[in-house]
């Protein structure tokens, strides 16, 4: 029941946002109909064989959102919550989140209702293999080009391409996030972390403030969470608090971030570490600190535990960490959240960049993908303020003016009443 409550909640918080935005921008009834509407919602069954010979089924989704500003663009998540709604939604913000950073691109999500950790690595290829014969015709490089995203990684993609390819002839440009060795780009596995650290990096300018003089508590500490405090540590940013499912620390003296990876890469688990007491995960969202960055699962940030909430920012590195109550009690209390749409499009952003150097055949330095990926992130976040100032809105409803305004003006470019 109460997952149900936390996905009923994405579909419907983010058109509750999508409404707002199109009412703030007086766009036509019709034409917020039409943004709203998915271009294509696809469900596949995906039979494969386990290790052991029996037969599983499992069932995985696509949502192509928009196409008005280019290919569509979008992870795929294997989780034992996907569904239609929470893919939907997800869907649905990556379109506003690649118009916030001003790439060209729509949006699009996909998933697996499965556990990855339940399943060996060659029943993950073949279940990967065979929805990409089942989406193979509806995806793209000028279509639709997926990514990683919760559950998968380079090596998913890996099996995509080489998949697709035996339909399609080589096309490295048909999933980013993938290997370097099949035409990555250096840069993409930290990107969604350094992109929340870039835009926690304007926030804090924005208020006469930098990260070395800020204490932070972050949730998470898988890829994106693991390269956000590796970065944070690295500008001398405190972080007093670290969690994830296998358990949480603290320390008010400051976390030392290296020795922390190095504790999780050999045990495991960030239990037992030795520079820091342990602490009940669920107490991280009400820890002691100035900024809070969530960057584990949506939902998590309700209005019982915001309450709770003692930053002053919150960084939503997750997508949809922060239901609408919350959202509510955390604005009466005054704190400034940025929002997902923006906070983590690092990860898209740089996924562009692959796209790019894949098409151009040309790979870029890492140096230039960082410098790059700063500049989108940094240029967004005035583009988002000044639609707060035109507005009179919050950084959400910035982030969403801006998101769908970009995309309306596309749609109505190309006829959308024709
Ligand atoms: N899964 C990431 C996201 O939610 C990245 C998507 C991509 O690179 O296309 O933004």
């Amino acid at each position: 029941m109460h997952l149900v409550t936390i996905i009923m909640n994405a579909l419907t918080a983010t058109n509750r946002n999508f409404r707002h935005a199109a009412r703030l921008l007086g766009l036509d009834s019709r034409l917020e109909k039409s943004l709203l509407i998915p271009f294509r919602e696809i469900k596949v069954e995906c039979t494969i064989p386990k290790d052991d010979g029996t037969l599983v089924s499992y069932v995985g989704f696509r949502v192509q959102h928009d196409n008005s500003r280019g290919p569509m663009k979008g992870g795929i998540r294997y989780h034992p919550e996907v569904d239609p709604d929470e893919v939907n939604a997800l869907a649905q913000l990556m379109t506003w989140k690649t118009a916030v950073v001003d790439i060209p691109y729509g949006g699009a999500k996909g998933g697996i209702g499965c556990t990855p950790k339940e399943l060996t690595k060659s029943e993950l290829e073949r279940l990967t293999r065979v929805f990409t014969q089942k989406i193979h015709d509806l995806i793209g490089v000028n279509t639709d080009v997926p990514a990683p995203d919760m559950g998968t990684n380079a090596q998913t993609m890996a099996w995509i391409l080489d998949e697709y390819s035996k339909f399609h002839g080589h096309s490295p440009a048909i999933v980013t996030g993938k290997p370097i060795d099949l035409g990555g780009s250096l840069g993409r596995e930290s990107a969604t972390g350094r992109g929340v650290v870039f835009a926690t990096e304007a926030l804090l300018a924005d208020h006469g403030k930098s990260v070395k003089d800020m204490t932070f508590a972050i949730q998470g500490f898988g890829n994106v969470g693991s390269w956000a405090s590796r970065l944070i540590h690295a500008r001398g940013g405190k972080i007093a608090a670290v969690s994830d499912v296998t358990g949480a620390v603290k320390n008010p003296n400051g976390i030392d971030i290296p020795s922390l990876l190095k504790h999780k890469e050999k045990t495991g688990s960030l239990s037992n570490f030795n520079g820091g007491d342990s602490m009940n995960a669920d107490e991280l969202l009400g820890y002691e600190c100035d900024v809070l960055i969530p960057c584990a699962l949506g939902g998590v940030l309700n209005r019982e535990n915001a309450r709770e909430v003692k930053a002053k920012f919150i960084i939503e590195a997750a997508n949809h960490p922060t239901d609408p109550e919350a959202d509510e009690v955390l604005s009466k209390k005054g704190v400034i959240i940025l929002p997902d749409i923006y906070a983590n499009a690092g990860g898209v952003t740089v996924s562009y960049f692959e796209w790019v150097q894949n098409i151009q055949g040309f790979m870029w330095d890492e140096e230039k993908v960082n410098d790059e990926l700063k500049k989108y992130m940094t240029k967004a976040f005035h583009d988002i303020k000044s639609m707060c100032e035109t507005h009179e809105c919050n950084l959400r409803m910035g982030a969403f003016t801006l998101g769908v305004d970009r995309v309306a003006r596309s749609t109505i470019l190309r006829g959308w009443e024709a």
